[in-house]
């Protein structure tokens, strides 16, 4: 191997190790965080539950159509994933097939 060759073949290693890092940095963020409970105190006055199905549409208070965490305006991390980091609930994650009464379409 050149010395150019062993150059840019340790400058792309670095490059893809740190990006490796970054990305499992992010997952196990995410993954790490408890999941909400239905039967914790604030998620029960949200009227939190982890299967937006479950809950009656006349009883919502914004009278959009699908409504679920997935497509809630506080939803955070990343699309796609099962549970995601919500403004509502700091520190924990909630499930994207949920819903609460907070609930607001994405801008
Ligand atoms: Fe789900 Fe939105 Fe309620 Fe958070 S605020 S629990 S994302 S519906």
């Amino acid at each position: 191997m050149s010395k150019i060759a062993r150059r840019k073949f340790i400058q792309l290693s670095a490059a893809a190790a740190t990006g490796c890092l970054a990305i499992s940095g992010r997952d196990a963020l995410a993954d790490d965080l408890p999941h909400v409970s239905e039967s914790d105190g604030m998620a029960m006055a949200m009227k939190y539950t982890n299967d937006a199905s479950t809950v009656d549409p006349a009883s919502r208070t914004n009278p959009a159509a699908e409504q679920n965490c997935a497509n809630c305006a506080l939803i955070q991390g990343n699309d796609g994933d099962a549970w995601r980091p919500c403004q509502i609930f700091p520190g924990k994650a909630v499930n994207a097939k949920g819903w609460c009464s907070v609930w607001a379409p994405k801008a």
